[in-house]
């Protein structure tokens, strides 16, 4: 066994006698004054708790002991939106009271500051649902496009403007629960016509370049035939190649507007249609120095929109009357024979310098143009062919 020392401390005697005098009064006021310090016995939903004295029935619920739960939120139909998003489950106390010689039972609910006493016997209630609440709101109903006449090129009779309907829509459901139309759209008019039909003139078109090489190549042909066409040109492509540019326009063509990327304009925002109309005119004013008169939607895709923004460039909106479908890469003497049967006075080919190998594009430009004056054809621009 090891060994070790106790070191004694001296006695204090009038402080251990003033602690304890101390101790005895605190003891006696716990015990006479402040019964608070001990525990009630209350059952919650059958389940007995013990809970300090003075406890409320909002501690129960911040305690978790009641068997109910919260309300739901819920929309006007009843539909649950959020479980447990609503009213938190109320507590009741059940209670006897004599009536005559026999005792109902009664239930009392309680407020969450509601002091608890020994004995209770407490239940609880599931919480209310909460309805969502409900915003008016008000949609703008959009512009159709309606279409009077036949031909190429399109010329707006009437911009249309759009409808409104005024709709109250759950906040936090996003269901529209009433739809009211307050204003009827009206349709934007497109009419679209033939060029003086009389005249045996042709517009060769070319799309989505300036492209490398082919464009070129095609220029080279134009020059050596002295014929004019209209290029619709990609406002990506303009940056890219502005020599081409320029002499597109030098050599006396047309500078059509094709938007900034070839979007699919039908299935774009209007913010996006708006961009794309916008950047592809940027491009070639600060490229080629001229402004485009003449818009193409990438895939012949129109809408109100794209006519509205067309619109506040003052251009107008060429499609196409002849299509030799030359991307699709047919033979060269396909593509010949598709637009020689297929042009009339006033026509507008559709030809593709740009977006893939166009080769057999470039290979039939020359034999059309001198078939179709063999015919007794002229060439124009839209420009020219407009007039
Ligand atoms: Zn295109």
């Amino acid at each position: 066994m090891g060994s070790y020392t106790v070191e004694r401390v001296p006695e204090q005697r009038f402080g251990r006698l003033y602690l304890s005098t101390v101790g005895l009064l605190l003891a006696a006021l716990v015990a006479v004054s402040i019964p608070a310090f001990s525990f009630i016995d209350v059952s919650v939903d059958g389940q007995r708790a013990k809970l300090p004295a003075g406890s409320t029935a909002g501690d129960v619920a911040s305690l978790r002991l009641m068997g109910s739960s919260a309300g739901d939120l819920v929309d006007r139909e009843g539909a649950v939106i959020a479980r447990g998003r609503g009213e938190p489950p109320r507590l009741v106390r059940v209670g006897h009271q004599a009536a005559g010689n026999a005792a109902t039972l009664v239930m009392r609910e309680l407020d969450a500051d509601t002091e608890l006493m020994q004995g209770d016997q407490l239940r609880s209630v599931r919480g209310a649902d909460v309805r969502e609440t409900e915003v008016p709101q008000r949609v703008a109903i959009p512009v159709d496009v309606q279409y009077t006449g036949k031909g190429p090129l399109m010329a707006l009779e009437h911009p249309g403007s759009p409808g409104v309907r005024e709709q109250v829509v759950g906040a936090a459901s996003g269901k529209v629960f009433e739809d009211a139309v307050l204003e009827e759209p009206t349709p934007m008019v497109v009419r679209r016509y033939f060029p003086n039909g009389e005249r045996k003139v042709v517009a060769l078109t070319f799309d989505d370049g300036p492209w490398p090489g082919h464009t070129e190549a095609i220029l080279d042909v134009l020059k050596a035939e002295g014929v004019q066409a209209t290029f619709f040109m990609i406002g990506r492509q303009v940056y890219r190649y502005p020599d081409v540019v320029a002499r597109i326009r030098d050599e006396g063509h047309t500078l059509g507007n094709h938007t900034e990327d070839h979007v699919i304009l039908g299935r774009a925002t209007p913010e996006e249609v708006r961009r794309q109309v916008t950047e592809g005119q940027r491009a070639i004013q600060s490229v080629a120095g001229v402004k485009p008169g003449w818009f193409r939607p990438p895939g012949g895709s129109m809408s109100a929109r794209v006519g509205h923004e067309v619109a506040r460039f003052e251009m107008q909106v060429a499609m196409w009357s002849v299509d030799p479908q030359d991307w699709r890469k047919p033979p060269v003497a396909t593509m010949i024979q598709r637009v020689l049967t297929n042009v009339k006075p006033g026509a507008v080919v559709l030809l593709h310098d740009g977006g893939g190998d166009r080769t057999n594009t470039v290979a039939a430009v020359g034999p059309i143009v001198r078939e179709l004056k063999k015919r007794g054809y002229t060439f124009v621009t839209l420009d020219e062919l407009h007039e």
